[in-house]
């Protein structure tokens, strides 16, 4: 992922959670800035459920790292288009 697009998720985290972030964003940035996508994208998937709540973090991960099942950007499966849907529908 480019440095700006990390940098972008790594803003959205920070503000959350009372200004404590998100921890298993800050995770997933990490691994990211390291260049290891496989590791960020297992955070995501296993951790994704405490994301959720933040639709903007969420649907930024859906958009950039892809869906949580199986780690496709603009999954085509019909599950992981209703969970994007959800988040863009309500904007
Ligand atoms: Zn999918």
């Amino acid at each position: 992922m480019e440095k700006e697009l990390i940098d972008k998720l790594d803003e959205l985290q920070t503000s959350k959670n009372e200004g404590r972030g998100i921890s298993c964003v800050q995770d997933i940035v990490h691994y990211l800035c390291k260049g290891n996508i496989k590791e960020a994208k297992a955070i995501w998937s296993w951790d994704g459920d405490k994301i959720r709540q933040y639709s903007d973090v969420d649907l930024f991960l859906i958009e950039n790292l892809g869906c949580r099942t199986h780690g496709r950007i603009n999954c085509e499966d019909e599950r992981c288009k209703e969970v994007k849907n959800q988040f863009t529908n309500s904007n």
